[in-house]
């Protein structure tokens, strides 16, 4: 197997991958706020984040994986305030609709998914030490990071500091700093909202320092991997390496990813600009979580997502594509016997999907060797030219591909019934109608009736019905 190439931001290039400790990769990623259900914006990020953890995981690699949810901040303060209620209250709902959610797509669970404010001893501590080296000051009751004090700030983002006016706004506090760039690691208390009494004196954390705080608590001062949305490159992530590097003097993160934004109507999918659909508001709609998750997996994730109507449509059509084909190894008859082309023909896919994902992640490229050898397969089998000793190197090409995508296994019913949508009957598309047809003729031409009359039934029951016609044939209508 080739090497792993990755595009680091903070070199800015593509690089071999290689962890610190072999065969261990210790990685962190930025969770999700939990003021509101995520957004399917917010699930582009952490779909790709799981098609790096199971690639890296089908490379024999011991993964180790922190993911944060930052239950406190401003909105969370606010939006339980006007509610009357604790922010602990508040937050427990979309804690469990963000694992719900994450289920449903079928996201691998971190070894650590951590709560914020489970952890702020450990926030005391690292701003502590800070302190202690002269990389801080006071103003007002908060505690605010000196950025001129590191010299590496602005290596991951690039971003120009000389471009950054005194008085400019880069970060969302509105306490008094010295410097218009420097930000709040210890934010004082405000009446009424919630605070801890700590050793810093009272208050609560600021956004930055709790990835740094939680990331090296359980992973140790540097990290193999970093990942979260571009938007976090600045100045969330240059935040996190000016404090951990701050106190560590060691590097923080060895490899740094970001995925590039779902947009829609040409804008980046966000709460703020009110674009946005929740996962659970295209469920409503009648998609299938398998289609979402492929939809979001499809697209590299260095590339722009653009999400359409006709994207969704062709995700689920894809998924459908696949699963009638592994359905039709699964049951057809094939006549007995080898055709050698045909193993040489799943090793080469499997191959090229695994060299497509080993570039980057290209998941495009891994698709395509996928769907090429799903329609030379296909062909074999119109030509019966595929034979009962070629299934099982198919299927295991399939295994592959499943292993990272995992959209195969027909559970959408189930995983809807559990997130409270009662089962539906999604309509089909042409597309999808006419694959079923072709493969119930296919089926008839292997005598295999029961599949064909199977099929049949499926699609009455969707709506469709079938008429044979002389010539062999056949001609469809909805009910
Ligand atoms: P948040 O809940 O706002 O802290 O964001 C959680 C994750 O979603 C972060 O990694 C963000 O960078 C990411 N994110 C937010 N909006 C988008 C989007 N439109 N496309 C892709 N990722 C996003
Ligand atoms: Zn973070």
């Amino acid at each position: 197997m080739g090497e792993i190439q990755l595009h680091n931001t903070l070199t800015n290039r593509k690089e071999p991958f290689v962890p610190l400790r072999p065969g261990e990769i210790r990685m962190y990623t930025c969770g999700p706020t939990v003021y509101d259900f995520a957004h399917i914006g917010n699930y582009r990020t952490f779909v790709f984040q799981d098609i790096l953890r199971r690639f890296l995981h089908s490379r024999g690699f011991r993964i180790d994986q922190v993911m944060n949810m930052t239950d406190v901040d401003d909105r969370i303060i606010q939006n339980a305030a006007e509610r009357g209620i604790s922010i602990f209250d508040y937050t427990a709902k979309y804690i469990q609709a963000f694992k719900e959610d994450m289920s449903a797509l079928s996201l691998e669970p971190p070894e650590h998914l951590v709560r914020a404010t489970d952890h702020i001893e450990d926030m005391v501590k690292l701003i502590e030490s800070l302190e202690a080296k002269g990389f801080t000051y006071r103003s007002e009751g908060s505690i605010y990071y000196r950025i001129s004090k590191f010299p590496g700030y602005g290596k991951l983002s690039k971003v120009d500091l000389g471009g950054i006016q005194a008085g400019a706004r880069v970060d969302v506090d509105r306490y008094e700093k010295a410097d218009a760039r420097d930000f709040a690691l210890w934010k004082a208390p405000k009446p009424g909202e919630q605070s801890w009494e700590t050793r810093l004196g009272p208050g609560r954390p600021g956004w930055h320092i709790e990835c740094s705080a939680m990331a090296m608590k359980y992973l140790g001062d540097t990290l193999d991997i970093h990942t979260g949305g571009i938007d976090l490159a600045f100045p969330h992530h240059e935040n996190e390496i000016a404090q951990s590097e701050g106190a560590t003097g060691h590097p923080f993160v060895r490899t740094w990813l970001h995925a590039e934004h779902l947009i829609i109507d040409g804008e980046k999918m966000s709460k703020s600009l009110g674009n946005f659909f929740t996962l659970r508001d295209l469920l409503q709609k009648g998609h299938k979580p398998s289609t979402i998750r492929y939809l979001l997996a499809s697209v590299p994730y260095r590339r722009q997502l653009n999400f359409t109507s006709d994207s969704v449509q062709q995700a689920a059509s894809s998924v459908e594509r696949l699963r009638n084909f592994v359905a039709r190894l699964k049951e057809g008859k094939f006549p007995p016997g080898i055709n050698a082309e045909m193993r040489k023909r799943a090793e080469h896919a499997e191959a090229d999907f695994e060299a497509g994902l080993a570039d980057d992640l290209n998941t495009a490229v891994a698709l395509a060797a996928i769907f090429d050898l799903v329609r030379d397969v296909n062909t074999a089998i119109d030509r019966s030219e595929f034979r009962q000793q070629d299934i099982q190197p198919v299927l295991a090409a399939m295994r592959k591909f499943d292993a990272i995508f995992a959209v195969l296994e027909d559970n959408d019913e189930s995983k809807l019934r559990a997130l409270g949508f009662a089962p539906s009957r999604t309509e089909l598309s042409p597309e999808e109608v006419e694959t079923l047809i072709a493969e119930r003729q296919a089926a008839r031409k292997q005598r295999n009736f029961k599949r064909a009359d199977d099929i049949r039934k499926e699609l009455e029951v969707r709506g469709i019905l079938l008429e044979d016609t002389r010539d062999g044939g056949v001609r469809w209508k909805n009910k």
